[in-house]
């Protein structure tokens, strides 16, 4: 394309290794660098006197000080203290492994500090402020700076650096929009909005320029959904599955029965499949409401007859899963299907094993992560691919399932709670089913949210719980300890768990452990063996193991309401009284606001749309809904309105040049090729 594509390393200051931190966060071009939008931003307004200061806010605060910094040394850590006094109150600045500061940090010299506030041994604290002359906080004071998600050793400042120059040294990219849609809808010049995008001069200008970009997102999506559906609707199946008395058997046979939404969907789906035309279908239910059985017995129809089925997973935890209760469902009722998982972690040879077993249709029905698709993986009659939970199994990956071999049918399963007219939207490609009901057996989720001090009930509760055979997770949404962020970590709360119920096993589950290790305690968690489980938010989608009946979640406050129901639905997926416990470490009215929403309420839809109404439309700097489709900037609720226009817009667009043929279209045209070729690129990691 353009010189945008030279790798980041052609920048001044950024060689080898800072390039391998970059890449760590999907940047290794100069294009990608300008792609890499700030989380959020930071606003310097007028410093504000000391008792006003709000615990978890960020602000500024100035004064003199009235004494020398105090140097200390803890262990291997140097800290730094001083205290900043005014008329209404007293406030207490940290700084670790920075002595030099002593210099600055003189009896009688004025400074503005900048950061957030914390109680720390019931003091009101602020930890690694910027420090800033009067006149150094004047220049910043009303600008917006930009704060990138970062990573070890690459910090924000390091990050913004790159930016600005990357923004002075790019190809001005010529404006692929039509011309007359920026003039309708008052859409920022695409170089002027991705240069506001990470530094903009204030609110205004940075709502501006995200607006363009938003409408971006949604416009190439949007088109590339109509480029799908318009391939794929009314075709012919090469695959006209025969209804088996089998599955009916099994159906029939189960320790449960289906619920009526679970009938009805199971009902299109079977209609899809021996209808002769390619079922491209959306199936979405709320946690719990029993997806994973619809699927498999979608799976064993097509396998009794004589094709292959595929279920992909976002999560190799969750594709483990599917892979042992299925091969446990199958041995119970006999059934000669065979199964055969395919994963990331598994060892090259293992992988060719699998392989062979797919491509000889040894193999009836393949498990696994997102590898399934990727090319070496050869099907003999691949009829039927579902998709579990897949958030961003964007249009790319839609379009590339579709084109292996003989375009199977698809179903995407979704626990996502979208609203029906933005579903309509989104997956304009496929038809809709909901399975709108959960199974009758389940006793509504008991809910609470407390402050720290009632951990220790928290934890006789569990220890009853236990005794009771049940099991429960901890949640907590760090790694490890950080000097940086002040939340529970998964490796010292389990280690604190442990002292605290000696005598229940106790285990910790986090995304950077090895998959085999996480693949071992998960076993262990489902057969029962593990009572207690401290976890990241890796265990947040799909897993199932209905005999933990408690959830406790440390720092709730972190996460977003869409994220906090995930979690939940980790309890209350048997007959067991289930309950969540969400641990409320934030101080700000907001934050009970949204927990009570869930504390109110199991319903994903309205939790999402009360979530709306208290964010409100345009409301771009509270906690997203966690990666939804594949949207950078954009969220599809509180953009719904924008989502709605731009859908309309790219019908007439289509209407009038459906292959994009027009003269004033080809860069319109080439930006939509290199957006599907970069969705495909993804599949690939
Ligand atoms: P999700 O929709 O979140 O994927 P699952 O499919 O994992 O939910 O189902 C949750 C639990 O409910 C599983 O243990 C499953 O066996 C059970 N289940 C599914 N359907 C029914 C039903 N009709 N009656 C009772 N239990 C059911
Ligand atoms: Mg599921």
């Amino acid at each position: 394309m353009n010189d945008n594509q030279t790798p980041i390393r052609s920048l001044k200051g950024i060689g080898e290794k800072t390039g391998k931190l970059f890449e760590k966060l999907g940047v290794s071009t100069v294009e990608d660098l300008l792609c890499y939008y700030p989380r959020a931003y930071h606003a310097y307004e007028d410093p504000v006197p000391v008792g006003e200061l709000k615990i978890d806010s960020t602000c500024a605060v100035a004064g003199v000080l009235q004494r020398d910094a105090c140097v200390k040394r803890f262990q291997h850590i140097q800290i730094i203290t001083v205290s900043l006094k005014d008329e209404t109150g007293t406030l207490q600045l940290v700084w670790y492994n920075m002595p030099f500061l002593r210099n600055t940090l003189q009896a009688g010299t004025y400074h503005v500090f900048c950061g957030k506030v914390v109680k720390k041994n019931n003091r009101l604290t602020m930890e690694q402020p910027e420090i800033y002359t009067r006149e150094g906080y004047q220049a910043v004071r009303k600008t917006m700076q930009p704060v990138y998600g970062q990573t070890k050793g690459l910090g924000n400042k390091a990050i913004a650096k790159a930016v600005a120059q990357a923004l002075d040294l790019r190809q001005m990219e010529r404006d692929f929009m039509p011309s007359a849609l920026r003039a309708k809808y008052e859409l920022a010049e695409l170089n002027f909005a991705i240069e506001h995008i990470h530094f903009p001069a204030n609110k205004q200008e940075l709502l501006f320029a995200r607006k363009r970009l938003v409408f971006d997102e949604f416009f190439l999506f949007l088109l590339a959904v109509r480029r799908l559906k318009e391939k794929r609707e009314n075709q012919n199946s090469s695959w006209v599955i025969k209804l088996s008395v089998e599955v009916k058997r099994l159906k029939e046979r189960l320790p449960f029965r289906l619920t009526k939404a679970q009938e009805k969907v199971l009902n299109e789906i079977e209609w899809d499949l021996s209808g002769g035309l390619v079922m491209n279908r959306l199936v979405q239910g709320d946690v719990g409401s029993g997806k994973t059985i619809i699927a498999v017995l979608a799976l064993l129809h097509v396998a009794y007859n004589g094709c292959q089925g595929a279920l992909m997973a976002p999560t190799e935890v969750l594709a483990r899963q599917h892979y042992e209760k299925m091969s446990k469902l199958l041995e119970t009722y006999d059934i000669p299907q065979k199964l055969v998982l395919v994963t990331g972690s598994m060892t090259a040879k293992e992988k060719k094993t699998a392989y062979e077993k797919i491509k000889s249709h040894e193999a009836d029905i393949i498990i696994g992560t997102h590898a399934l698709i990727q090319e070496k993986v050869v099907y003999d009659k691949l009829a039927l691919v579902i998709t579990d939970e897949q958030h961003r199994f964007g249009v790319g990956q839609r379009e590339l399932l579709g084109n292996k071999g003989q375009r199977p049918h698809v179903i995407v399963m979704s626990a996502t709670p979208i609203p029906r007219t933005l579903a309509i939207i989104l997956y304009g490609d496929l038809d809709i089913s909901v399975i709108d009901e959960l199974p009758s057996n389940r006793l509504p989720i008991k809910n609470c949210v407390v402050d720290s001090g009632f951990r220790k009930k928290a934890y006789d509760f569990i220890d009853k719980q236990v005794a009771m055979g049940r099991q429960a997770y901890v949640i907590c949404p760090m790694v490890e300890a950080s000097e940086m962020i002040e939340a529970e970590n998964v490796l010292d709360y389990s280690k604190t768990l442990k002292e605290m119920l000696p005598h229940i096993s106790i285990s910790y589950l986090h995304g950077k452990m090895k998959a085999k290790e996480k693949n071992q305690i998960m076993e262990q968690f489902a057969a029962g063996e593990i009572k207690v489980l401290v976890s990241t938010t890796v265990i947040e989608v799909g897993v199932d193991v209905p005999n933990a009946t408690v959830i406790m979640i440390e720092n709730a406050e972190r996460f977003g309401l869409a994220q906090l129901h995930q979690l939940r639905g980790r309890v209350g997926r048997g007959e067991h009284q289930s309950y969540c416990i969400m641990i409320n470490c934030g101080d700000q009215d907001g934050t009970q606001k949204r927990l009570d929403i869930l504390n109110r309420s199991n319903d994903g839809f309205y939790i999402a749309s009360e979530d709306l109404k208290l964010r409100g439309p345009g409301d771009i700097f509270g906690l997203r809904q966690s990666g939804e489709m594949e949207f950078q900037l954009a969220d599809i609720f509180t953009d719904a309105n924008l989502l709605k226009t731009v859908s309309e817009e790219v019908n007439l667009l289509l209407e009038e040049d459906c292959e994009l043929e027009k003269e004033s279209h080809q860069e319109l045209k080439q930006r939509l090729d290199s957006y599907l070729q970069k969705s495909y690129e993804k599949l690939n990691l």
